[in-house]
């Protein structure tokens, strides 16, 4: 199947020709039809499957007829990170329509969105709190809303956003078309889009299983060799971009230090950092500035660099979906990727429920030469951590009691 089956009006064909695309990704081909037939559409896929694309452009298209300067169709996305992609995205394939997209999000000054926003917009894309803010001021209207998107609602969810989502959908009409993503389905998504969505088409795009042109393994060490094992490993796979994802902030700044101190091209990506800095380590990270990004997982959300070569877990994620949206991060779009998870002993369940999650065992690695009997270094007491809960209630009922083991003592 190729894009012209979709029949774009020329414009928006365009920005496909643009951006390169020749195959619509199966989320594109099972979700456009409907959505250009003005359908309600759950769509059940995680980043990387282009599922950006699949709501752009219909948006695109749907508004190439009908009034100018008033904001017909709203994103709503739980990161900046993630806001700003999907606006980047709308200006790449909408580069030929002359519609206008507004970012709306935090951490940055209000008053330029306001401007925006008031010299007229079709499109905007929104953090739900920032956006609650514009509507409070009256800086932008939805009375004209046509389209809207709620995408990554179970990322909004964990991340607190479902009472101001309720809060802007008193502002939109009740009559309009809508959008949900998801990569997981729990109840009080469901709920969420039993309350917005009309009669909708449910698409389901591989939900958990990450892209299978990432190849993964595990890594098993101690706490306190993490960061020998990470410069061992960097040294081993040669210097295409990696991602390294860590539990904390304090532990992403850690990593990126010790890293430089090794003489790798590093920058932290972490929730404390200025909307500028951020950004500044997002473009050096792009550019190839930095070989390496440290990362945790709510700063590294909608992060799409392309050519991610590995994606390293210094430490376990929370979640076996935790674990499936850090690897989305590498092997987007039929690139192939390697993903390395470090295992301590207390990380066993978590292994078994990502093991579920991608229906088959991981392989347990070694690194060739590397010393695994060294002692701790000095000063590396603060990498204790405690046995994590798994995340699942289920899963957490099942869970066998963690013990403690002897060799993690005073670490
Ligand atoms: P997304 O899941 O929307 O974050 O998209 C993941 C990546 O795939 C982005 O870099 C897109 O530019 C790219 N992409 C989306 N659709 C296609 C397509 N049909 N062909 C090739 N690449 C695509």
């Amino acid at each position: 199947m190729e894009f012209q089956k979709f029949d774009f009006r020329p414009q928006v064909a365009a920005g496909v020709k643009a951006a390169g695309y020749i195959t619509p990704t199966p989320i594109q081909a099972q979700a456009i039809p409907p959505v250009m037939q003005g359908r309600d559409v759950m769509g059940l896929a995680q980043t990387g499957t282009g599922k950006t694309a699949a709501f752009v452009l219909p948006i695109l298209d749907r508004l190439m007829q009908g009034p100018r300067g008033r904001v017909r169709a709203l994103v709503i996305a739980p990161t900046r990170e993630l806001a700003e992609q999907i606006h980047q995205a709308v200006q790449g394939l909408g580069r030929e329509t002359r519609l206008r997209s507004v970012a709306v999000y935090g951490g940055v000054s209000a008053h330029l969105q306001a401007e925006k926003l008031r010299r007229g917009a079709e499109i905007v894309i929104a953090c739900p709190g920032r956006l609650l803010d514009h509507i409070g001021q009256r800086n932008v209207a939805l009375s004209g809303l046509e389209m809207l998107v709620l995408d990554e609602a179970d990322r909004m969810f964990d991340m607190g956003f479902l009472p101001d989502i309720r809060r802007i959908m008193k502002h939109v009409p009740v009559k309009r078309q809508t959008l949900l993503f998801s990569a997981t389905m729990p109840d009080d998504i469901r709920g969420l889009a039993r309350e917005v969505l009309r009669e909708p088409v449910t698409i389901q795009v591989d939900h958990t299983a990450p892209l299978d042109t990432v190849s993964h393994a595990l890594y098993p060490v101690g706490q306190h060799l993490k960061t020998p094992l990470l410069v061992g490993l960097l040294r081993q796979t040669g210097t295409g971009p990696v991602l390294v994802f860590t539990r904390t902030k304090h532990r992403a700044k850690r990593v990126a230090d010790q890293l430089l101190m090794a003489g790798y091209r590093t920058a932290a990506l972490q929730g404390n950092l200025s909307q500028n800095r951020r950004q500044a380590a997002l473009n050096g990270f792009r550019s190839g500035a930095y070989q390496v990004l440290v990362a945790t997982d709510i700063a590294a959300r909608g992060i799409d660099v392309s050519g991610i070569s590995h994606v390293i877990n210094y430490d376990m994620p929370d979640s076996a979906d935790a674990y499936t949206h850090r690897i989305g991060r590498t092997g987007r779009a039929a690139k192939t990727g390697d993903a390395f998870t470090f295992v301590t002993r207390e990380d066993e369940t978590m292994v078994r429920s990502i093991e579920r999650v991608l229906g088959e065992k991981v392989e347990r690695r070694l690194l060739e030469g590397f010393d695994y009997k060294r002692p701790a270094p000095h000063g590396e007491t603060e990498f204790v951590r405690q046995p994590r809960q798994p995340y699942r209630r289920e899963e957490r009922l099942k869970a066998p009691k963690l013990r403690n083991f002897p060799g993690d003592k005073g670490r």
